[in-house]
């Protein structure tokens, strides 16, 4: 291993003191006063410790102007963490060509500190100073590689995007040692104590495996870091997908939490992320939303349960993790989409979820004698899309229709793909106007959008139906009316030359259906036809 490290010209340059520090770190002969000392050298380092000290972060209640002070109250290990934190953040900051790079390994370094310290504070016998300093050195080797071997690192990252796989399986095919290794060594030689060194190095283990190692201390740790590196993972590392199945698997079997668990601490981390950010130079616009985040994983997810890296076929090259739990992931992977409110090809809502939520609303609605506006857009002759130009271009059209409908509606309405090239729209206290005027603005965004795949552009149009009703008038049956409205709506817009809105009122016959009443052509509004645009 050392020879083989003796490759890396250049290892992070840590300042010194940070080094000292944490060497300090778990010695028991170094003092307080000692490592205060060391602090003082640094003032950069110091002046940073002691905001950190008085920032909600802490919230000791108590104004703590000195290092010794702050050393006192909070203690030998969150001290050094912090200091550790802070060098590696200054590190991490690069003006070169690969500062994204670089802010994404911070970020998600920073990620994996935070949520082993949260993950410890369920467990009394991890100090969560020391679990913050593990999570955030596990992947410390990364770092040393950017900064010194560029060249050979950086292809293996972008690879890893391309092919869809776990950055550590490109390095353990293409490089002489792995980032996880770098890691270790640099613990080893920083003087850290071996379980931090045995948790580091467990990181990747299959989780079927891990299940079944502790370390010498007996301890979870090696189990919250693995959490954790998959939580960074998540947030900040290309794989969103993968880290998301092996969190489910690991909430399960390593923290023995029901894999809902999972939800609940991604938003902890997230909020723990947001409060922390500026304190150390996280770049919180890095950071996708939840359902961005979300809606990028399960893309992921759906793209490796239809391709053959999943498959049992021992010639295709598949990542060892995924060769060893094929059977497990496979299924999990099925379930996660299921499960999943985002539809994996649009991201916006999948149907399952609009037919939960739209009961929800209907109920809310009803008590605040509230109306409901139900928009159906279907794209136009959209089987000629496909016919022309392929399934991709058809795919690629869905993606565009999806997000400019998403863009276009205001943020308390919601869009859902309900199936093929139909997308729904439910608009909350509405009126008749309002709902004609939202269709319009709807088909209008979608006829000037130009849409590109492949070298080719072309555009599409859309037909709107639409119908708007008071849940009051009609407890029961409510939805199936709107429905059925809407859809009789949109079968006029369709008969009537496509390209156009029209939205009526629920008027209820005997039998439960709906039948329209004077309906509304958006084309009323402005006295001249909607145009018809053929793709
Ligand atoms: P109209 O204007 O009357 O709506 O005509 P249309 O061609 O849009 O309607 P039709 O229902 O005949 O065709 C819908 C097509 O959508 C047929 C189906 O193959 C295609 N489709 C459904 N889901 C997907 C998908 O996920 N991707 C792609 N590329 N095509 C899809
Ligand atoms: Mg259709
Ligand atoms: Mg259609």
């Amino acid at each position: 291993m050392q020879a083989k490290l003796a490759h890396i010209s250049r290892l992070p340059s840590l300042p010194t003191v940070a080094v000292q520090v944490v060497q300090a770190f778990s010695d028991p002969d170094v003092g307080v006063q000692e490592i205060a000392q060391i602090l003082r050298t640094d003032p950069a380092i110091t002046g940073k410790i002691l905001q950190a000290a008085n920032s909600s972060r802490f919230a000791t209640g108590r104004q703590i102007s000195d290092i010794h002070r702050a050393l006192m109250i909070l203690g030998k290990k969150v001290v050094s963490s912090l200091a550790l934190s802070f060098s590696l953040a200054e590190a991490s900051m690069n003006n070169g060509p690969h500062v994204e790079y670089f802010k994404s390994f911070w970020l998600q370094s920073f990620v994996q500190g935070l949520t082993s310290e949260l993950l410890a504070e369920s467990e009394p016998s991890i100090s969560n100073g020391e679990a913050f300093t593990v999570g955030l050195l596990a992947s410390v080797g990364r770092l040393a590689m950017l900064k010194g071997m560029s060249d050979d690192y950086i292809p293996c990252v972008d690879a890893a995007l391309e092919l869809g796989l776990p950055v550590h399986e490109i390095e353990t095919e293409r490089l002489p040692f792995t980032s996880t290794e770098v890691s270790v060594d640099l613990l080893g030689q920083w003087k850290l104590p071996e379980y931090f060194r045995a948790a580091v190095e467990l990181q990747h283990t299959p989780t079927s495996a891990m299940s079944q190692v502790f370390d010498s201390q007996d301890s979870r740790m090696p189990h919250i870091v693995a959490v954790a590196v998959a939580v960074g993972e998540y947030f900040a590392g290309g794989q969103r997908g993968l880290a998301l199945a092996r969190l489910y698997e690991m909430m399960e079997q390593l923290l023995e939490r029901p894999a809902s668990g999972v939800d609940e601490l991604l938003e902890d981390v997230r909020k723990r992320l947001e409060e922390n950010a500026s304190l150390f130079e996280i770049d919180l616009a890095q950071l996708g939303t939840p359902m961005e985040l979300l809606a990028d994983a399960m893309q992921q997810l759906s793209f490796l349960a239809a391709t053959s890296v999943l498959e049992e076929d021992p010639q295709q090259r598949a990542p060892s993790e995924l060769m060893e739990e094929n059977g497990r992931l496979r299924k999990r992977v099925a379930e996660l989409t299921r499960q999943s409110s985002i539809d994996p090809l649009t991201s916006v809502f999948n149907r399952a979820y609009f037919s939960r939520r739209i009961g929800e609303e209907i109920a809310v609605a009803s008590i605040q004698s509230e109306s409901i506006g139900l928009l159906i857009a279907d794209v136009d002759r959209f089987k000629q899309v496909n016919d022309t130009y392929g399934h991709l271009m058809g795919d690629a059209v869905l993606r565009e229709v999806a997000q400019t409908l998403q863009n276009t509606i205001r943020g308390n309405d919601f869009v859902a793909r309900f199936g093929g090239e139909e997308f729904v729209v439910l608009v909350r206290s509405a009126d008749l106007d309002g709902l004609v005027a939202l269709g319009e603005r709807l088909r209008e965004a979608v006829a000037s959008t130009q849409i590109e795949f492949d070298g080719l552009t072309i555009s599409v149009t859309i037909s709107v139906g639409g119908a708007l009703g008071l849940p009051t008038d009609r407890p029961h049956r409510f939805e199936e009316s709107l429905f059925a409205s809407a859809d009789a709506s949109l079968y006029s817009a369709k008969n009537s030359g496509r390209n156009r809105v029209i939205v009526g009122p629920l008027e209820f016959t005997g039998d439960g259906g709906a039948v329209m009443e004077r309906p509304r052509r958006s084309s009323d509004a402005n006295g001249s036809p909607t145009p018809t645009i053929e793709v």
